[in-house]
């Protein structure tokens, strides 16, 4: 007996997941998703994507899915606790007069449809990027809306919402063969095997072979596009995403400071049995200089990593999503032109409306059949030629009608999360965690052994096996710590603070004030600062009076904690002056990672270059034993250690927020 499925969808993508996610949900449905293994190395284009979201003056239509996407994208997201939307803005730049020409033209389709575009002059583009050379700059269109997020993690986030609903996923060492079953349906691999009633090729770059094997030809051209991840030093925070229409190329902000960058894309059609992943050498190389120039008051510009991915061209730039001609319950969901990522879950839900329905209208711009059936071979045309196109010459109509519901389903979603207080640190070693911190995954478990060993509460929340969240109460730390990146957790540990308040790291309602996040690279660190007072690491037998002077300052809390000391992962260093303890500085220790921390210099001893010392010290002793990345966090808007941190070449890289709990009365 075959196993049967309303709809099977070839392909696991980031658009595949959507669409699982989509038509499973009610009236349910038994959906199958297929993915072929690929070769080790060869991405599909949701691995490679940049992930940048942006809104795009291509006309109505479109900036309508750009906005479904984004909604359900930030819905998902506080779901399933994956990394965040990160909303930076998008700047685009233009130094010709007929590029200027261009973005008004782009202004004026964007303000039309009520998206917020406004021009900038040379004053806030320096504003905007301060680290970019845009003096010769003729005009820039600044977007707020624009965003950043990870392609990955929303596939992540569909498959789990979508396989809790109740859809399949099969991984085929190879691709499976699909034929069309006499009187309706499909058959999937070898009898008995898998049918389904209706079959959607969301392959990606492979869905044009898929479904030429089924004897259907599509005006679709997979071509490689490319993109690199840049280590600035300084480490950047966010900053808008940056099209410069010039040198071609667009720089957005990626996670731990970096930048992601890429330029135009391939121009000819590629083979997506033998294509080649890795970056070709010329466009690291060209890129990489075009980047240094462009962003000229960077001290340096590390390459990190290079790659190359499929997307799909279609000759009129607009994707190919809906009923294929000539088949019989036959879909596809392809020739995204480079810009999928931003438009995968608006463009899935109204297939899988359609597919439900048979309402195909909100698709019409996006239907296959547009094309006459046989179109010549056609290059793929990857810069942005539709945008500005307003008066005439504009998209293919708009086919929406009113604006598109925006429901999301949440079946099964808001369960299956535990909360289980830890009572011992052996239970610290067993806890598997998933991504909750851009900046402190590497110390969660030691955070978390360091609340038990000092007396405070540890509590996790665990889904599927995985730590969804850590909350951190009473311990030496005073103010309580949350590291969640799901909502409802978050708002538990919001509504459960205790008076002293609560950091956490994202901005989850308003009123939270930011605490700010410095970090530095060390392989990129040089010495700035000649050392003026002396340093040196603490031994044993300084802690009493290390402890006399950090109870001083910061009262008795920490000494629960200095108590556990010595430790290996605890590293002091620490300057004398006068007999006496002058300034301190703390560090955490996993492996290449290190966490500044409890820094202060005794009242008497300031402005003596004491603090820069202690830091540029630590930075010292770190690049000597290998260490990569070291983190600090500035409370209070402490003007002295941000100084401090600065001169000892950290960098603000991000914020976190410090919650209180709200006044009576
Ligand atoms: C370098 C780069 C940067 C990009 N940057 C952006 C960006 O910033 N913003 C943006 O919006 N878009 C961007 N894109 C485009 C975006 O990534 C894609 O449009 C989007 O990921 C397409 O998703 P997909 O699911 O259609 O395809 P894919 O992610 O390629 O998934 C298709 C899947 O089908 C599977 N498959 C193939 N054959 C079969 C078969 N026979 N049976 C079953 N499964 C099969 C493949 O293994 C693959 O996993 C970028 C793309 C690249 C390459």
């Amino acid at each position: 007996m075959a196993e049967k499925f309303d709809v099977a969808i070839l392909g696991a993508g980031l658009v595949g997941t959507a669409l699982a996610y989509h038509l499973v949900q009610e009236p349910a449905r038994r959906v199958l998703a297929l993915e072929t293994a690929r070769e080790p190395g060869c991405p599909n284009a949701t691995e490679a994507s940049a992930g940048i979201l942006s809104v795009q003056g291509w006309g109505p239509w479109d900036l309508a899915i750009v906005r479904e996407s984004a909604d359900e994208y930030r819905r998902l997201i506080d779901e399933e606790g994956i990394e965040p939307l990160r909303p930076n803005g998008g700047l685009r730049v233009a130094r010709t007069e007929e590029g200027a020409r261009w973005l008004e033209r782009v202004q004026r389709v964007l303000e039309r449809e009520g998206t917020e575009a406004k021009r900038v002059g040379p004053g806030e583009m320096r504003e905007l990027l301060p680290f970019a050379d845009l003096d010769d700059a003729r005009a820039g269109l600044y977007t707020p809306d624009d965003a950043t997020l990870s392609s990955t993690a929303i596939q992540e986030g569909y498959l789990r919402a979508a396989g809790r609903a109740g859809a399949e996923l099969r991984q085929e060492a190879e691709a499976v063969d699909v034929q069309p079953i006499p009187g309706g349906g499909w058959r999937i691999g070898p009898e008995p095997g898998l049918e389904a009633n209706a079959l959607v090729v969301a392959a990606g770059a492979w869905s044009k072979g898929v479904l030429a094997r089924l004897g259907h030809s599509l005006p679709l051209a997979p071509f490689r596009a490319q993109a690199v991840r840049l280590r600035p030093r300084p480490l950047l925070a966010q900053f808008p995403t940056l099209h410069d229409l010039d040198l071609n190329l667009y720089a957005r902000p990626a996670s731990l400071g970096r930048i992601l960058a890429g330029d135009g894309t391939g121009s000819r059609e590629e083979d997506p049995s033998r294509w080649a992943p890795n970056a070709d050498r010329t466009f690291v190389e060209e890129l990489k200089t075009a980047a240094s120039g462009l962003c000229s008051d960077l001290s340096s510009l590390q390459v990190e990593a290079a790659w190359a991915g499929l997307c799909v061209a279609s000759p009129d730039r607009f994707p190919l999503v809906g009923r294929v001609p000539g088949g019989e319950r036959l879909y596809v969901a392809t020739g995204f032109n480079g810009f999928g990522t931003m438009r995968a879950a608006g463009l899935a839900r109204r297939l899988a409306d359609a597919i439900r329905s048979g309402q195909w209208e909100p698709l019409a711009p996006a239907d296959p059949q547009r094309f006459p059936s046989s179109v010549e071979p056609f290059d793929p045309r990857p810069e942005f030629p539709l945008e500005g196109e307003d008066e005439g010459t504009g998209p293919p109509p708009d086919g929406t009608g009113p604006t598109h519901p925006t429901t999301f389903p949440r079946a099964g979603s808001s369960e299956g999360i535990q909360y289980r207080r830890l009572s011992g640190i052996a239970e610290v070693a067993a806890l598997r965690w998933a991504p909750l911190s851009e900046w402190f995954d590497p110390f969660l478990p030691l955070f978390a052994k360091d609340a038990l060993r000092t007396g405070g509460t540890v509590e996790v929340a665990e889904q599927e096996g995985l730590v969804r969240g850590l909350s951190l109460v009473g311990s030496s730390e005073g103010v309580g710590s949350g590291f969640t990146r799901t909502r409802r957790v978050a708002e538990r540990y919001l509504e459960r603070m205790e008076p002293s308040g609560l950091y956490l790291e994202e901005p989850w309602r308003p009123g939270g004030e930011p605490v700010e996040v410095f970090a530095a690279d060390l392989r990129d660190w040089t010495s700035e600062e000649r050392l003026r007072n002396p340093v040196r690491i603490a031994r044993p037998e300084d802690l009493p009076r290390i402890r006399l002077l950090m109870r001083g300052e910061l009262g008795p809390g920490l000494d629960r904690w200095i108590a556990t000391l010595p430790r290996p992962e605890e590293t002091a260093f620490l300057s004398e002056a006068a007999g006496q303890v002058a300034g301190v500085s703390w560090l955490s220790r996993v492996g290449p990672f290190a966490r500044g921390h409890s820094f202060l210099v005794h009242p008497r001893f300031r402005g003596l270059g004491i603090g820069t010392d202690l830091l540029t010290a630590r930075m010292l002793w770190l690049r000597r034993t290998g260490a990569r990345q070291v983190v600090s966090e500035i409370y209070d808007g402490n003007v002295a250690s941000r100084t401090a941190a600065e001169r000892a070449g950290m960098a603000l890289v991000g914020r976190m927020y410090h919650f209180r709990p709200p006044a009576c009365g």
